[in-house]
Parts: C-alpha cells; structure tokens; sequence
C-alpha cells in the first residue's frame, strides 16, 4: 500500500468538540481543498511539512501513546486516498476513532468500515458551508467556527440537521475572542427559538496552552 503523508503525530488532550478534555492520540494528514482566511494549520497543506509513513509506522508510532482514543485530522483527511484502511486497522485494534472534516468530500469506503467506533465530525467552511451529500447520514456532530461573517443561515439547514446523526450542533467562537463569544451566544438564541439546542465550546488546548 502507498504511503501516507503524515504531517504530524502527536499526544494532547482534545480541545474541540463533544470529545473535549479525553486524551486523544493525533495524527495530522497533509494537504487541504479549502483556505480559510483563519486557518490555524496552514503548515498542513504548504507541501513541504510531512513526511511519508506506511500503516504499519503510523500505528506504532500511536501505540506508544497508550491511548484508545484516535483524531484523524488536517488539513483535510479525506484527500487521502487510503484513510479508509487507516481507520479500519484502528477501529480493528479497539481504538475509537474520530475524523475531524470539512466536510466537501467524502471516500465510499468508510461506509463499509464505519460503526460506532467512528465518529465524523464535519466543521462546514466558508464562504459556501458545502457538506457533501453523502457524507450527511454518517456526520456525529456539526461544529461551526463562530467568524465575523457566519450566519444563521449557514448553520440552520433543516434538510441536513434532520440527517446528522446524535444531532450535535457547536458553535466555536474564533480564537476564543469576547466578541465572537458574544456572536455565538446571539446565534445559540436564535438556533433555540428554531427549536435546536447548540453548545458553545472554545478551544480548550489553546485555553490551556496545549498543542
Ligand atoms: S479546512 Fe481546515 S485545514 Fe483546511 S484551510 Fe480550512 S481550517 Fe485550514
């Protein structure tokens, strides 16, 4: 099998998201479709900051973290071709795993491997917020970058919300800013009187100082 570039692998506590505070295992694929204006990982897709690793050299190098709790991110970890047997040999080896994504693209291969070990957590970007059609019914939680620019609209999709699985909506207010704390609170109300319940959550690793 071909290798994968891998831009970094590394051992935090999760920052973002419904599995915040666990200590998880990373591993940050190369490359990205997307450029957004705020994007806190550029390195992941400049070209130049990865290097190529086997399965076999990724998965020893995330046993030795001695956790059972795996993020698969980016850059865009759907651009690699050979996610689908990445996971796999996780989910087989007991780890639950989580794909960070932003969702546009999607690989039919994780439809055979996917149960509930696999949780896909799709982060729509702007300007479009596109979720690609098939990735929808297999989406655990949608999580929203609170900017100067999203609005309501962005996020209340009735068609999608109906389809995500556990129905998790969070909004992330952008570098942890008072006034983007401020917005997503205004957007928490008015998901609210639409009948959605959302949660605010920071990013807790740069709350405290971690990668
Ligand atoms: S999708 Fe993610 S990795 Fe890609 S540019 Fe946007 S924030 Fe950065």
């Amino acid at each position: 099998m071909k290798k994968m570039k891998v831009v970094e692998i590394f051992r935090t506590v999760e920052g973002e998201g419904s599995w915040v505070g666990y200590p998880v295992s990373f591993i940050r694929l190369e490359g990205c479709n997307l450029r957004c204006p705020w994007c806190d990982t550029p390195y992941s897709y400049d070209g130049k900051t990865y290097k190529e690793m086997s399965l076999e050299e990724i998965f020893l190098e995330i046993e030795k973290f001695g956790l059972k709790r795996l993020c698969i991110t980016g850059g865009e970890p759907f651009l690699t071709e050979e996610l689908p047997s990445l996971v796999e040999m996780f989910l087989k080896h007991g780890y639950k795993v989580l794909i960070e994504t932003n969702g546009t693209l999607w690989n039919e291969k994780i439809k055979e491997i996917f149960n509930e070990n696999l949780f896909i957590v799709c982060s729509p970007k702007p300007p479009t917020y596109l979720i690609n059609e098939n990735l929808v019914p297999f989406i655990s939680e949608l999580k929203y970058v609170i900017d100067d620019f999203i609005k309501i609209q962005d996020i209340y999709k009735p068609d999608i919300l109906e389809r995500v699985k556990n129905k998790t909506i969070i909004l992330q207010p952008e570098s942890n800013l008072p006034e983007r704390v401020e917005k997503a609170l205004q957007i928490q109300d008015e998901l609210l009187k639409k009948g959605i319940e959302s949660k605010i959550i920071p990013q807790c690793h740069k709350v405290l100082g971690l990668p």
